[in-house]
């Protein structure tokens, strides 16, 4: 199990209060609790959350019946079990105490974040979302290092499709199949796995259902897992024998793209120019319409995060930034490509994280 400095990130998370103004942070479900303790709460009516003063000791707030899945970090916090016949909301509310300005994690249920604004009616909730992107956005070497090995085993997985059966295959057969192999080739969860057939390539985010994959069908395969708990995402085209010669020119503007926002990416420049950058290539082959979602989002604890990389987000790109580059043409009634890398910001350019080869591969 890699490891971190938790106590420089909680360190990290407090200067960020002060220059705030921000008196406590409160994480519960979601990736900002993991990040800052290593700790993952479980998506039940009981709640967990770490209490974290802008001075004092942080205290995370756990089902007594959870307490012996928490892994301790001393030094950096102290874990409050409570019982299923005490009111966790009044102990979280105690430990807030007089806090005026308290920032909470986006993902809290609702149920939750309203019992804590009757409990404290003179604290003021806020989105911990500004911070704890401030803290996520530049990864770690450890986490780029978990996000390669994560690129690593779905770029085996793709080398593996490429010789793989496709024909006669339903698609949610198939999308189980590149579960199974993520997972046996050093995936520990398989997160997803679009598997797009045919006419239904041209939804992008389509589920795989029952259609049958036969020759003469583009397939787009979308897909990745998590390694220690960092995604991988990454997709490449299939084609059941020879492509038409339309499939082909299509897929050559959209690797061209994906190429050019590969190009575009570096430190000091904004994400949206790598929008613009993939986005002209597609535009200039006459398919700008057929474009219909960003060129892609950050990556980390979480399968989508900051950096989006989409016109309007003037964000500075930094090193160690994180982020898909996925371009697409999605032509209604016919079929659709998708080309998608993971890459990371490095002091002067990108570096992919995902390496296998992006032309068609011709399957049977
Ligand atoms: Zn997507
Ligand atoms: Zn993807
Ligand atoms: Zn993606």
């Amino acid at each position: 199990m890699t490891s971190f400095d938790y106590s420089a990130r909680m360190d990290r998370a407090r200067r960020e209060m002060t220059d705030r103004g921000v008196d406590v942070l409160l994480a519960s479900l979601g990736s900002d609790l993991p990040y800052l303790t290593g700790y993952q709460a479980m998506p039940l009516e009981r709640l967990t959350m770490a209490v974290v003063p802008r001075e004092g000791e942080p205290v995370l707030v756990v089902p007594e019946l959870e307490a012996s899945r928490v892994d301790p970090v001393p030094g950096v916090f102290s874990i409050k079990p409570w019982t299923e016949t005490e009111d966790v909301i009044a102990i979280v509310a105690a430990l807030v105490g007089a806090s005026r300005i308290a920032m909470i994690g986006d993902h809290t249920w609702a149920v939750f974040l309203l019992a804590l604004q009757a409990a404290l009616p003179d604290t003021e909730f806020r989105s911990a979302r500004p911070l704890t992107e401030a803290l996520r956005l530049v990864k770690e070497p450890a986490e780029i290092e978990l996000l390669r090995k994560a690129g690593a085993s779905a770029d085996v997985v793709a080398g593996l499709l490429a010789v793989h059966t496709f024909e006669g295959k339903t698609e949610s057969q198939l999308s189980r199949e590149v579960a199974a192999l993520l997972e046996a080739n050093g995936t520990d969860v398989a997160g997803f796995a679009i598997v797009a057939s045919g006419p239904n390539g041209a939804s992008p985010h389509h589920e795989p259902g029952d259609r049958v994959i036969g020759a003469g069908d583009a397939v787009v395969i979308d897909f990745g897992g998590t390694v220690a708990g960092y995604s991988s995402d990454t997709t490449r085209m299939f084609h059941v024998g020879e492509p038409s010669a339309k499939y082909l020119e299509v897929h050559e503007v959209v690797r061209a793209a994906q190429e050019a926002g590969v190009a575009a990416a570096r430190p000091g420049v904004t994400a949206e120019s790598v929008d613009r950058a993939t986005r002209a290539v597609i535009e200039d082959a006459g398919y700008g319409e057929f474009f219909i979602h960003r060129t892609g989002h950050g990556i980390g604890l979480d399968g989508h995060e900051d950096p989006y990389i989409v016109a309007g987000n003037s964000q500075i790109l930094q090193p160690g930034m994180a982020f898909s580059i996925e371009p697409g043409i999605y032509l209604p009634g016919e079929f659709g490509v998708r080309i998608e890398d993971i890459v990371v910001c490095t002091s002067d350019s990108v570096e992919r994280m995902n390496q296998s080869p992006r032309q068609v591969a011709i399957v049977k």
